[in-house]
């Protein structure tokens, strides 16, 4: 039988990537949390229902790219494809309003997509985001939008670019049906199977087509759609992203083609990510989504990033860390004699708080200390015969190649004066 390997369109966190990964979770709960976002985890599978109403059938997404499953009670469960619904459900579910208002929740965890893998789209993926539920003002986009940026600055990514756009109110966006309509019937039979069936159902989602792009170009944009209200409101939170020192830049193309989403949508490109797979993250207003999974009305912004596609880029571009050694001392004994002096000697080494790791194994010492090496150890602390009876132990500087001897009580002083003064050269 062939060795058996990950399903397709997954990805194994080896201990390597885990110092990026850490760092990258890090600094947006940082990010987040400067601006009063609380963490929230929510179930990786919610009732199906959530995401048909909450995502919306007739998107991809529910159509064709949900993990859906029966449990063994005969309920309809899907692998959660994206945070908003599962924790806008939570909040509503544990009122969280009532205490406070609006809420502020950041999150982080895999989403399931039946997605065509290749680079930056994967089947499980994983994505950072924050919700900020209950209220809606302008000045609540532009902080959602903001936190956003801070975030992408503190990763220290370079060539971000911002793009936003307001799809008003619901009155607004039935004009721009029409106007959409008038514009693509004449037309339908150039297009794609697909978006022919989308032509009646919801003509906004024809402008995310990526086959039917040359007529999305003459389209008309939603911008002229805009009543006096919405129009000011996208004015305001313009206006509150450039004296943020944020720079947006309108993009009258970019559309969420669902009921429940108003005014902000709004996107992270970066050029070094190719074609479809060019948005790092991006979010919207969805003053609708509440209703739509069974809740009284509430209204609601957030975004998402995907945290593959930007450690991509911040590997690309040097600011994600090196991967961290594994330890920072080997205790090595000599012989089976010395095992528990050196197990004990390692003991006193973590309760200092070394990272410290123990090799009693019977290899010979030359091999003890390439394999210390290669775990990435700065010293090694040698436990031999001799050492035993005069109760001692040789500390041994790896890089330096050299090496002292130092009575047992004083083995944590020298090696932390030595890894101090390591960290300092
Ligand atoms: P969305 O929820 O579709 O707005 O996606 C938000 C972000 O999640 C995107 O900008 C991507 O960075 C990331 N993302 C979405 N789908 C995938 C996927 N299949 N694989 C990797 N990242 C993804």
């Amino acid at each position: 039988m062939p060795p058996l390997g990950a399903p397709r369109g997954t990805h194994d966190l080896l201990p390597d990537t885990a110092t990026a990964w850490r760092w990258l979770h890090g600094v947006h709960a940082e990010a987040a949390e400067l601006h009063g976002y609380r963490p929230i985890d929510t179930p990786v599978f919610e009732q199906t229902e959530l995401f048909e109403r909450g995502v919306g059938t007739g998107t991809d997404v529910v159509d064709k790219e949900m993990y859906t499953f029966s449990d063994r009670g005969g309920r309809s469960l899907t692998l959660r494809p994206e945070g908003t619904a599962g924790v806008l459900r939570a909040v509503l579910q544990a009122n969280l309003l009532e205490e406070a208002r609006p809420v502020r929740a950041h999150y982080a965890g895999p989403m399931f997509r039946y997605d065509r893998p290749q680079k930056g789209r994967y089947r499980q993926f994983h994505q950072v985001g924050i919700e900020c539920i209950g209220e809606r003002s302008p000045e609540l986009d532009v902080e959602v939008i903001e936190v956003g940026w801070r975030f992408l600055q503190a990763l220290g990514l370079a060539g971000v670019v911002l793009q936003v756009n307001s799809l008003g109110d619901l009155d607004d966006r039935m004009r721009y049906r029409e106007a959409l309509l008038a514009y693509y019937r004449p037309l339908a039979d150039r297009l794609c199977d697909d978006c022919r069936r989308r032509l009646e159902i919801n003509p906004l989602r024809l402008l995310d087509c990526k086959r039917d792009e040359s007529l999305r170009d003459a389209a008309p944009v939603i911008t002229d759609s805009l009543g006096e209200s919405s129009a000011a409101y996208f004015a305001a939170v313009r206006g509150g992203l450039e004296a943020a020192g944020v720079a947006a830049e309108h993009n009258p193309r970019l559309v969420r083609g669902l009921d429940y989403y108003a005014h902000t949508a709004f996107e992270y490109w970066h050029s070094s990510l190719q074609g479809a797979q060019n948005s790092l993250g991006g979010g919207g207003r969805y003053d609708g989504l509440a209703e739509a999974i069974g809740f009284p009305a509430t209204p609601g912004i957030g975004y998402a990033f995907g945290v593959e596609r930007l450690l991509l880029v911040a590997g690309e571009q040097g600011s994600a860390p090196a991967p961290q050694p594994a330890c920072d001392v080997v205790v090595c004994s000599l012989g089976p004699a010395e095992a528990q002096p050196a197990a004990q000697l390692a003991r006193v080494l973590r309760a200092a708080g070394v990272r410290t790791v123990l090799d009693a194994s019977d290899r010979k010492l030359d091999r003890k200390l390439r394999n210390a090496d290669r775990l990435g150890a700065r010293l090694c602390v040698i436990v031999g015969e001799d050492e035993v009876r005069e109760g001692a132990a040789m500390v041994r500087d790896l890089g330096r190649r050299t090496q002292e001897r130092h009575p047992a009580a004083g083995v944590v002083d020298a090696v932390t004066a030595a890894l101090a003064a390591g960290r300092a050269a």
